[in-house]
């Protein structure tokens, strides 16, 4: 009775939240066989939102912050995440329990586990976000305890920690400020960006983590994943009457591609899940022209 009582006084969701949610449904009225991944997408999105997600605050010293950054080492590459075990489980869950209803499969073991406590959805977030840096600066995956995962676990689990982690990198980025970087990979969280936005007229490219959602500008004439500048061998795959608002950027010299996207000002988090879905098409084109993510 209580819970009905709650569950009717839910707040409406954050402006943000129903923006993306739109974005969804527009796509899946426009093109209806995405009608089902919008639908799930949307209830990931309602899932990760749909509670507060307080964080605490990263103990990280403005020269440890320095120090990390010249090496090319992500931000939260050592540090403990200052999330609630409690909140991430209950968020995981409800993802879980979504994406369970749309018909996901292989899940049972995680829930199982988080049900029981035999797994701590923090700890799991950490495997996900250390990756280590080897002896040349390149960006090692090691994802840990979830190279045994399945597919779709680690996908609500990036889902899961979006709202946590969008507000540590918003914490982050004024204390990254001005200190270069210009490598593919986050300098937050060291997740490969899921688009490249193409900012205002002058088309400046900045880089967005689908991990958690921090933006940082890269060269245009460069490529952002092997630092190739030569533009013979940079170049673009796009659908002719939609190439003014996205499309990708391809790199010869090392086979990896980046979907991008016009924007007038920044995306914001949730936008970031729903254009996942709307430039699925991009991730076709490209991976048919033998052109790979990078990662
Ligand atoms: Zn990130
Ligand atoms: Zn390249």
């Amino acid at each position: 009775m209580l819970k009905n009582v709650l569950r009717g006084r839910q707040p409406p969701p954050r402006r943000d939240v129903a923006e993306a949610l739109a974005t969804l449904d527009a796509l899946a009225a426009r093109q209806p066989e995405l009608a089902q991944i919008a639908a799930l997408q949307s209830a990931l999105i309602r899932g990760a939102y749909a509670a507060p997600a307080p964080v605490g605050v990263i103990d990280l010293a403005d020269e440890e912050l320095r120090a990390l950054l010249e090496r090319g080492a992500p931000l939260l590459a050592d540090t403990r995440l200052p999330i609630e075990e409690g909140l991430l489980r209950e968020s995981l869950l409800r993802l879980i329990d979504a994406a369970r209803e749309h018909g996901v499969e292989g899940l049972v073991t995680l829930a199982s586990g988080l049900h029981a406590r035999r797994v701590e959805a923090t700890t799991l977030a950490h495997s996900l976000l250390h990756n280590g840096i080897d002896e040349k600066g390149h960006l090692i995956d090691t994802f840990d305890q979830l190279k045994a995962a399945p597919e779709p676990a680690r996908n609500l689990l990036r889902v899961a920690l979006l709202p946590f982690l969008e507000q540590i990198s918003a914490a982050l980025r004024p204390r990254r400020g001005e200190l270069p970087w210009g490598r593919g990979y986050c300098p937050c969280c060291g997740a490969w960006p899921v688009l490249g936005e193409q900012r205002g007229l002058d088309q400046t490219r900045v880089l967005r983590c689908g991990l958690c959602a921090d933006a940082w500008p890269v060269e245009r004439v460069r490529c952002a994943f092997c630092g190739n500048r030569d533009h013979t061998s940079l170049g673009y795959l796009q659908v002719e009457e939609e190439a003014q608002k996205q499309r990708v950027a391809t790199c010869d010299a090392c086979g990896h591609y980046l979907k991008l996207r016009s924007t007038l000002a920044p995306l914001a988090a949730p936008a970031l899940l729903a254009e996942e879905i709307a430039l699925m098409h991009l991730d076709l084109i490209a991976l048919d022209a033998g052109f790979t993510p990078p990662g």
